[in-house]
């Protein structure tokens, strides 16, 4: 029989009346073996995330040596789920434990971790289910990243024999034998590491909208759901920002291809996305799937005469910032220009200027100049390589709405195109993509 792996973000883990639908969901489809949960998200707009609730947990155990007081809030969140629940697991004495641990460990990501932990062993029992840990089972090699090799076998030993089990998601061991966490909202990433170490036929992403959309419906008012999305479409659309699932989650299942479905937990029946392989995948018929951004990129403007006859020019700009450790995001260029494309925040502590004398140093250019609050905004889809007159239509339509596009991007793989406006305009130049691509 072929299983399904089912991750359940923040929101479905909220409180206990929503961890109740989640059981209904479970136990609906005989193939949703396992599953993964996150740390219990908000229950209202202006609530807060465990997870930010432990980051204050541990900011409190910097300062004082223990975690006590902000623990508190943690500790209500799930004795009051426990109690929803009705479960006979001794849940004070869980948290006792945790509490203990956090203050021993003194470590982020271990402090951070603990929403997942907890929440897995309150769904584990209330399921019927084994729990098994991810500090067990996940793994991190030397460098930070997954370990995949020695993850999907442990996973693949740790379920052998299990009717059903439920991961903790978000977290596992790093190569010096400590709990480290993935980056925020890595609670995907485990989902798919599961997914692929079971060989699941679907990997199942309950969260609390019905779908992926074709943009931030925090931006605009109900945009359209998307059917299905290529692997392809949503690496660029996550990466760009659109973080419904975490712009990692898809190596691990794309390499089995595991198709992905996104579901809302508070509206089963509806239909979700579909995220295949390329090869699988049928276009919608639309020129955009989707537009996705983010804010607060830095962009450093070179330009000089005779650029492109340089042989080295790009190389030694290039190993300037690598000798910083700074990622570059994008590096569109012309015949005489390059721009560097960063993301601010991996400029700080006197980055920039180191950056800016050495490629001065480096390569002597005749202009260089920095553009500071930047938003990217990329517009994605397989439609748009076939159609002419598609950037003619996106330009269009920001320069109606008044925005000033102060640099542009296409990638080689004709998927999307990127666009940098001043971080003002960012929510307006999404608006104005939308109404043009998808009407309003
Ligand atoms: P979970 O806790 O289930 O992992 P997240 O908060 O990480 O949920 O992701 C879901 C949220 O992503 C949605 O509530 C929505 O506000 C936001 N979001 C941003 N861009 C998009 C998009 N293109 N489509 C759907 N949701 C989006
Ligand atoms: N709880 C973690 C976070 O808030 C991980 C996740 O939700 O996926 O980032
Ligand atoms: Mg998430």
């Amino acid at each position: 029989m072929s299983v399904k792996v089912c991750k359940f973000g923040g929101t479905s883990m909220a409180d206990g009346n929503v961890v109740a639908n989640v059981k209904k969901i479970i136990d609906s489809d005989k193939e949703r073996r396992f599953v993964v949960v996150s740390a219990p998200g908000k229950r209202y707009s202006g609530d807060v995330k465990v997870t930010d609730l432990l980051y204050a947990c541990f900011e409190e155990l910097r300062n004082t040596g223990t975690c006590a007081d902000a623990f508190k809030a943690v500790r209500a969140r799930f004795t009051d789920i426990a109690k929803q629940l009705g479960l006979k697991l001794d849940i004070n004495s869980v948290l006792d434990e945790t509490q203990k641990r956090i203050d021993e460990e003194k470590s982020e990501d271990f402090t951070a971790s603990r929403g997942e932990y907890l929440s897995a062993r309150v769904v584990a029992e209330y399921l019927g289910a084994e729990f098994i840990d991810a500090e067990d089972v996940i793994f991190f090699k030397e460098d930070g990243t997954l370990d995949g090799g020695k993850s999907y076998k442990a996973i693949a030993d740790a379920v052998n024999g299990a009717e059903k089990a439920v991961f903790p998601g978000f977290y596992g061991t790093g190569a010096d034998g400590r709990v480290k966490t993935f980056s925020r909202g890595g609670s995907d990433i485990t989902g798919a590491v599961v997914a692929r170490a079971v060989n699941a036929s679907l990997y199942e992403n309950w969260t609390d909208v019905s779908g992926f959309l074709a943009c931030d419906p925090r931006i605009v008012d109900s945009p359209k759901s998307i059917r299905q999305l290529s692997y392809k479409e949503l690496r660029e659309l996550s990466y760009m920002g659109a973080n419904v699932l975490h712009s990692e989650s898809i190596f691990p299942v794309r390499k089995a291809n595991i198709p992905i479905q996104i579901k809302n937990t508070f509206r089963p029946e509806d239909e979700g996305t579909t995220i295949v392989p390329t090869s699988r995948y049928v276009p919608s018929g639309g020129t955009v799937t989707g537009i996705a951004g983010k804010k607060n990129f830095t962009v450093i403007f070179i330009e000089k005469s005779l650029m492109n006859a340089e042989i080295g020019f790009v190389r030694k700009v290039l190993s300037v910032i690598e000798q910083e450790s700074v990622p570059v995001e994008h590096i569109p260029s012309g015949i005489d220009t390059m721009s560097l494309v960063i993301e601010s925040g991996a400029l700080a502590h006197y980055k920039l200027e180191r950056i800016l004398e050495g490629i001065k140093n480096a390569v002597e250019p005749d202009i260089i100049r920095v553009i500071e609050n930047i938003a990217l905004i990329a517009t994605v889809g397989h439609g748009m390589s076939s159609l002419v007159g598609t950037s003619a239509r996106l330009f269009n339509a920001i320069a109606s709405a008044d925005i000033n596009i102060k640099m542009i991007d296409q990638g080689s793989s004709e998927l999307n195109i990127v666009v940098g406006v001043k971080n003002d305009d960012y929510e307006k130049c999404i608006k104005a993509v939308y109404a043009e691509f998808f009407g309003k």
